[in-house]
């Protein structure tokens, strides 16, 4: 059964916090790895507005990133180098598929090689994968934020961090007992 960590935020600080530990564990995976060629890939899920590029930012800014985390709405992919603890590199690949006409207009503007990387640790975070229908590989950890139902505050937010593979499980599983 797939692991599944849920967290209610009540506002934006609550889910900074909830993705700072998110962060962490993620750092955690990178710097564990003795190879510098580990990749994550996570996807976001929700509707406009639940707050998917807010937490995207968050969670880089959390992971010591400095610069500016532009939605990539109109660019299918924004690229972001990070600096790990452990001195290495890790590159950021930040999808919004919100705009395709198709589920393959991703690959055909050559993004799949963002997601076979043999040279560098990368980092994938897919917003809207749903419009890609199947044509992207297994994500290791699936996020969905929510807007829990009335009468909940305007700001508050339920967020389900579900690991899909053995690398998404030994985050979740950090989350779960830190
Ligand atoms: P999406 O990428 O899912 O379309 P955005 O992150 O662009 O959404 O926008 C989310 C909006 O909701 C932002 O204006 C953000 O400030 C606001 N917001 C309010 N409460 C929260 C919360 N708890 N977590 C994340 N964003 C929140
Ligand atoms: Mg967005």
């Amino acid at each position: 059964m797939a692991k599944i960590h849920t967290i209610h935020c009540k506002d934006e600080t609550s889910t900074a916090v909830a993705v700072k530990a998110l962060s962490q564990a993620i750092l955690r995976f990178y710097t564990d790895h003795t190879k510098n060629t580990a990749s994550l890939f996570v996807s976001l899920d929700g509707d406009l507005g639940a707050g998917k590029t807010t937490a995207t930012r968050f969670l880089l800014k959390a992971m010591g990133y400095g610069g500016k985390v532009k939605s990539p709405t109109y660019s299918l992919c924004e690229e972001h180098m990070l600096q790990l603890p452990n001195h290495r590199e890790l590159q950021v690949f930040h999808f919004d598929l919100y705009r395709m006409q198709s589920p393959t207009e991703w690959q055909e503007a050559g993004l799949l090689e963002h997601f076979d990387h043999q040279d560098r640790a990368a980092l994938c975070i897919v917003e809207w994968p749903q419009k890609a229908e199947h044509t992207l590989p297994v994500m290791d950890l699936a996020i969905t934020l929510m807007h829990p139902s009335d009468p909940a505050p305007e700001f508050a937010r339920t967020i389900e961090i579900a690991a899909m593979t053995a690398k998404g499980e030994a985050i979740v599983e950090q989350l779960i007992t830190p």
